[in-house]
């Protein structure tokens, strides 16, 4: 959206009255109110000024001066009509149903003893002085309050653990140079799937991983994805599990958010259930490369035109986005309405017409 678009978007009308400089605009000042095309609009550089109250600047002038927003506010709301702009219309690509959710395997249940003993001894562990720095980090660089945290079981494992794959009920396996390969939980935040009252998963993330992986799945886990609610009109496909946290805390109210584990990753069959009865599916995946190629096509191939492409703004991923910024509600409102006009409507219908989240989107 230009600036000439912003300003008619509030319902002030602009005649074409020049050619000059790609373009100049004119009409009643939005500021002054004076109606004899005083007001003058050039798209092309992005500026505007009326002659008579003298009032002149760019798009986000325009959004402090008539809206009263802060300068973060106006880039905001800037940065996300860009974003609606580039990925906000639906995918009309054609259906192809040639996919097939796998079952997901659930862990025997000597390997979920174990688990769940590791779990509750991690979880003790960062609620303890131990865990204190990395709560800090929880807490400021992944934005997740303490509420969210015990709600997601997160643990702080502290120190490397390597026993015997049999310990946990799992096959003897060799690693490439013969020596047996066994159970290996490293030190770290520890992120559990859990599924009723099972552990279904281990992941964790390590703190310095030095040449080696970031993240670190314990043999012999699920990959099963990551569900946080299952009774919203929408659902959000992110990455990471302490993305899916993130935004579940922010907007959990109104979407149902799903991590993948990674950007290549494709639904089991619980989450391919869950997908077909949405009226709306978010792709957020990672905006790095790998993520942008590995999402796109599948997604609209197998969902349809429901599928909307949305990948953060002001950052890789919805954590990196938050710490610079973005304010991760408005984004997510966005991508399911498209305006906050739209968004009214369906808190209008969802609070007091009684229709639920669903019937609301697709009354929309
Ligand atoms: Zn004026």
């Amino acid at each position: 959206m230009n600036l000439l678009e912003l300003i008619q978007g509030d319902g002030f009308v602009l005649k074409r009255k020049a050619s000059t400089n790609g373009g100049e605009y004119a009409g009643a000042c939005p500021f002054c109110g004076y109606e004899w095309d005083t007001f003058r609009v050039w798209p092309e550089s992005g500026r505007y000024w009326c002659r008579r109250c003298e009032k002149s600047g760019d798009a986000i002038q325009y959004l402090r001066d008539k809206k009263s927003l802060s300068y973060k506010e106006a880039c905001h709301k800037l940065g996300v009509i860009a974003a609606l702009n580039k990925y906000g219309s639906r995918s009309a690509r054609k259906v192809k149903p040639n996919f097939t959710p796998k079952e997901t395997q659930t862990p025997v249940d000597i390997w979920q003893g174990k688990a769940k003993t590791l779990l509750d001894g991690a979880i003790n562990n960062l609620w303890s002085s131990a865990g204190e720095s990395m709560r800090e980090w929880l807490h400021t660089k992944k934005g997740l309050s303490d509420d969210t945290i015990k709600k997601a079981m997160l643990g702080f494992n502290s120190a490397d653990i390597c026993e015997p794959r049999a310990n946990w009920g799992l096959e003897t396996a060799l690693n490439d140079d013969g020596t047996q390969r066994r159970q290996w939980i490293p030190s770290g935040l520890v992120i559990p799937c859990i599924d009723g009252d099972t552990v279904q998963r281990l992941r964790i993330r390590r703190d310095n991983p030095g040449e080696g992986s970031r993240y670190i799945v314990a043999s012999g886990s699920s990959s099963a994805a990551v569900i946080i609610g299952k009774d919203k009109g929408t659902a959000v496909i992110v990455e990471s599990e302490l993305d899916a946290l993130l935004l579940s805390q922010e907007v959990g109210d109104l979407v149902n958010v799903i991590a993948l584990g990674s950007a290549q990753a494709k639904p089991d069959k619980n989450t391919d259930a869950l997908l077909k009865a949405m009226p709306i599916i978010l792709i957020c995946l990672d905006t790095d490369e790998a993520g942008a190629r590995a999402s796109w096509k599948f997604w609209p191939e197998t969902y349809g035109d429901k599928v909307k492409r949305w990948p953060t703004i002001h950052g890789k991923d919805a954590s990196e986005a938050r710490l610079n910024g973005l304010n991760i509600r408005d984004w997510i409102i966005a991508g399911m309405f498209g305006s906050e006009e739209k968004f009214e409507r369906f808190c209008i219908q969802t609070v007091e017409g009684g229709l639920s989240d669903r019937e609301a989107i697709q009354a929309n």
